[in-house]
């Protein structure tokens, strides 16, 4: 008897990735190239790395490739003009939503960073696509309105955030991901690696420079991600992410400190039984999972040598250090446009301190006073003003970010 889900006439997924120079990218392809016969690359997207984009090009042949900065496009269609290749190269954010649209794909892989994101997502959602979503920045610009979309389009939502992805897996099937509460539970923990500045006094958090931050002890992931699991901010956007996929209210989601990151989530119910889900940490278990749900294929992970592993600790996490954790469950907890503002502050505050305008301290500070600028915004209700209130955050996070003195990373 086959398992294969009944919607696939081809007997492939048929994939659109967007977000496939980065890091999700990255690991989504290499269980792509372990699967030829399951899965098949239509469209790749990125922003503007045509030469990685050449690369994928003449490994998987889609048929199109998106470029959102349409220099960047240029270079690359002159580049292939020289090769043999049949994919079409499209440039600018509007080709983003096409390659989201095609018919040709069913499943899209949403690994775009941050707010540029989540204008395809939302696209594909209209479209009934089945969508994988890593970028956990368009549920929190997105929320309810975005979560009515995929309901009222019948949307498969199967998340990669490993967190999010542990919980779907510990929750019964038929509630997972689909925004109402499953029957029985009692809350949700979110586990948090803690970052690279777990341990570092709080003196010292000023002078943390973006190579610091970006020096991840488990994971390697996208600059921004980065920032953001340094800050706890990652965690913070987290609990609003599984407040949207999971249908559960901020009081019901908990966040716990575990160095290791071998157990991904937690779900505990009311009869006292807690599911977890374990495993190496490595993102390419998570896709693996949303990309052949409800089947399971080998990933390439290393299984987890439980005899020789000494060492699973919890602990709760330091709110006074990592005030951006705090900040997002306010922000979830206020309801309305908050956790839009909160994003698009972050997002321009983390971009800061990359580019060393600000220090690591500054980002929870801009954070905090945009969101004070914004007190009882009303929540967007489409695209167009969950857009139009990320723009309006941004500027207002970009006036504070001019106050602020310039950083000396030298000392
Ligand atoms: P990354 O920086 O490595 O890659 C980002 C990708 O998005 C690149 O392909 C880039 O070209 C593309 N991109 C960025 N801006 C764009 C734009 N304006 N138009 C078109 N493409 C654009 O980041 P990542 O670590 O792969 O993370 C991607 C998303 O997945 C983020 O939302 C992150 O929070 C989420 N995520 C990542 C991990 C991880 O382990 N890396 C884990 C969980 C969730
Ligand atoms: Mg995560």
């Amino acid at each position: 008897m086959s398992l294969r889900p009944p919607d696939l006439p081809s007997g492939k997924r048929r994939l659109t990735l967007l977000g496939a120079t980065g890091s999700i990218g990255t690991s989504t392809l290499d269980i792509v190239a372990r699967h030829p016969d399951r899965f098949e690359v239509v469209a790749f997207a990125a922003h503007k790395n045509w030469q990685k984009m050449m690369v994928l090009i003449e490994r998987f042949r889609p048929k199109f490739a998106v470029l959102s900065d349409h220099a960047a496009a240029r270079l690359l269609e002159n580049e292939l003009k020289h090769r043999k290749t049949t994919t079409t190269i499209l440039a600018g954010d509007d080709a983003l939503a096409t390659v989201a649209a095609l018919p040709e794909a069913d499943t899209i892989v949403a690994a775009i960073t941050g707010a540029a994101g989540l204008p395809p997502i939302v696209t594909a959602a209209r479209h009934g696509k089945r969508i994988l979503l890593a970028n956990k920045e368009a549920l929190v610009i997105g929320g309810a309105w975005f979560m009515n979309i995929v309901r009222a389009n019948n949307t498969v939502l199967l998340p990669l955030d490993s967190e999010h992805n542990a919980i779907f897996q510990c929750l019964p099937p038929v509630d997972a991901a689909r925004g109402t509460r499953a029957h029985g539970v009692r809350k949700i923990i979110l586990t948090a690696s803690g970052g690279p500045f777990l341990n570092l006094p709080s003196e010292k958090l000023n002078g943390a420079t973006p190579e610091d931050a970006c020096a991840h002890p488990v994971w390697k992931m996208g600059q921004k991600i980065s920032v953001d699991s340094a800050t706890m901010m990652n965690k913070g956007l987290e609990v609003i992410e599984a407040h949207w996929l999971f249908g559960m209210p901020p009081g019901d989601i908990e966040v716990v400190i575990h160095p290791q990151s071998i157990v991904h989530s937690f779900v505990e119910y009311e009869d006292g039984s807690t599911l977890a889900q374990l495993g190496t940490p490595d993102m390419r278990t998570p896709i693996a999972q949303a990309l052949a749900f409800p089947e399971r294929i080998p990933a390439g992970v290393t299984p987890l040598d439980l005899a020789r592993m000494r060492d699973l600790s919890f602990s709760a996490p330091d709110i006074e250090r990592f005030p951006c954790l705090m900040l997002a469950y306010g922000a979830l907890r206020a309801g309305g446009g908050a956790t839009t503002v909160l994003n698009a502050a972050n997002e321009v505050a983390v971009a800061a301190f990359l580019a060393r305008q600000i220090r690591f301290t500054d980002i929870s500070a801009v954070n905090r006073q945009t969101l004070a600028a914004f007190a009882n915004v009303s929540a967007p209700n489409d695209l167009d003003s969950a857009l139009a209130l990320d723009q309006k955050a941004r500027r207002v996070a970009s006036e504070r970010i001019a106050h602020l003195p310039a950083p000396d990373f030298s000392s």
